[in-house]
């Protein structure tokens, strides 16, 4: 049942190796590690400390250094890489050959991604000539995932808040040409205020205080805008990175990653923060028949809880226990990209088998961590704890129906696989009616 729930719909493939199913048993799952390979960056992005215009020092890392990162990672069975920045394209040739060694030393899943910078260009040749060239390089690599970020449904919304002009009008043509090669980009909306358009979402009643069900209806509208958006510029994945703003009480006040902002625009209140979900969780089957969509239903209903405080039902998210994020300032690894105060040293140098298993930590709501912790939480379960899990699938069938749901459209979508087309047929059972 659990081989044939993780088989790729398309290739049959097991998602899961005997030897992810062994550290499954021993309350282990498989690595997930971010590695920052830089933070310059060209965009001027609100939602981000790194956008251009902030003066700091800026850093990369060392291809060698990360090559060295990458064999302690394979030892350590880490099972997914990310390579992110800043803008990580910046290094196009040293990131491809980072993806080659990753998939050479046995890394499953490796994923990077861009801002969109390599989409600009106003001269139809050039411009061609140049995706036909990124796009060859990119598919003569094992990479899984290719994302690209889009903050708004509205084209001139999007451009103005990344400081990137030209660049939606040149998308269609683009990931047209990606497709040639079989590449699959995938959307990667950080959900804001402006997603479904000019103007910001924030439904305050005269007297300040928060009109729920108008924010909720605004935003289901905003996703399903934003969705139909991408879709019409031919992705056929799409993902949304829960809002990272940074509040005085949160994680995020010592945040190493500076993906982060305090800007309004970025900004929720805990208030806010569940109806949000909602709106997202509610939009997201609408679109499951037409585009693969990564957002899990589980994961938002855990975080809804959260906010409502019932946050024991929530599975803890597995920064610093089997996920990890290094740093491009010193190639220093932290549990997170958050909890900054925790600098674990260097990556070969840790002993993940010491690792406290027993951590909870739900202090944020970043989705590269928190969907997968949610996702594979039953899966653990499964292997040390039948008989609580057991209990629970009684007492709480909301979310294992949501989460069977999830694990039957992941399969669907061959787990987002940047390689594959979309299987229409295997979506279509997902359909609405
Ligand atoms: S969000 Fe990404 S593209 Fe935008 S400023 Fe930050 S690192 Fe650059
Ligand atoms: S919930 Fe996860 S990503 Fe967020 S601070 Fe905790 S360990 Fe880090």
């Amino acid at each position: 049942m659990l081989t044939q729930l993780f088989s790729s719909s398309d290739s049959r493939r097991s998602v899961f190796s005997t030897k992810t199913l062994a550290s499954l048993a021993k309350g282990r799952i498989p690595g997930q590690v971010v590695v920052q390979y830089t933070d310059h960056c060209n965009a001027s992005c609100a939602q981000c400390a790194m956008r251009v215009s902030n003066d700091f020092p800026r850093t990369k890392l060392d291809v060698d250094q990360v090559r060295r990162l990458l064999d302690a990672m394979a030892e350590r069975n880490v099972q997914a890489v990310s390579f992110t920045g800043g803008e990580p394209l910046l290094y196009l040739d040293e990131i491809v050959s980072l993806i080659n060694h990753a998939a050479q030393v046995g890394i499953q899943y490796i994923r990077t991604g861009t801002n969109g910078f390599l989409f600009r260009g106003s001269n139809p040749d050039d411009f061609e000539k140049k995706i036909h060239g990124i796009a060859e390089k990119l598919a003569a690599t094992s990479i899984n995932t290719f994302w690209v970020s889009v903050d708004s449904a509205d084209p001139e919304t999007h451009e103005t808040n990344r400081g990137l002009r030209g660049i939606v009008r040149n998308l269609e043509r683009g990931l047209s040409i990606f497709r040639e090669y079989g590449l699959y980009p995938s959307a990667n909306l950080g959900i804001n205020r402006l997603t479904g358009g000019p103007k910001p979402i924030v439904c305050r009643r005269p007297d300040g205080s928060l009109d729920a069900d108008r924010f909720r209806q605004e935003f289901t509208n905003a996703f399903a805008r934003f969705y139909e958006f991408v879709e019409g510029l031919g992705f056929t994945i799409v993902n949304a990175c829960y809002p990272m703003s940074l509040d005085a009480d949160e994680a995020g006040q010592n945040a190493v990653y500076a993906a982060t902002s305090e800007d309004d625009f970025i900004r929720f209140s805990a208030e806010e923060k569940p109806l949000l979900f909602q709106a997202l969780m509610d939009t997201v089957p609408t679109f499951r028949d037409r585009l693969r969509v990564f957002t899990p239903r589980s994961s938002l209903l855990s975080l809804i809880r959260q906010y409502q405080g019932q946050s024991e039902e929530c599975y803890g998210c597995r920064g610093g226990i089997d996920f990890f994020f290094i740093d491009s300032k010193d190639m220093n690894t932290y549990p997170c990209g958050y909890r900054g105060g925790e600098n674990l040293g260097k990556f070969w140098d840790l002993d993940l088998h010491s690792r406290d298993t027993s951590m909870r930590c739900l202090e944020c709501d970043w989705e590269c961590f928190r969907d997968p912790s949610e996702l594979i939480g039953p899966l653990l379960d499964l292997r040390t704890q039948p008989f609580q899990l057991a209990k629970r699938c009684f007492s709480d069938k909301t979310f294992f129906t949501t989460w069977l749901e999830d694990v039957r459209y992941y399969r669907a979508c061959g787990y987002f696989n940047a390689r594959t087309a979309p299987d229409y047929a295997a979506l279509a059972r997902f359909r609405r009616v």
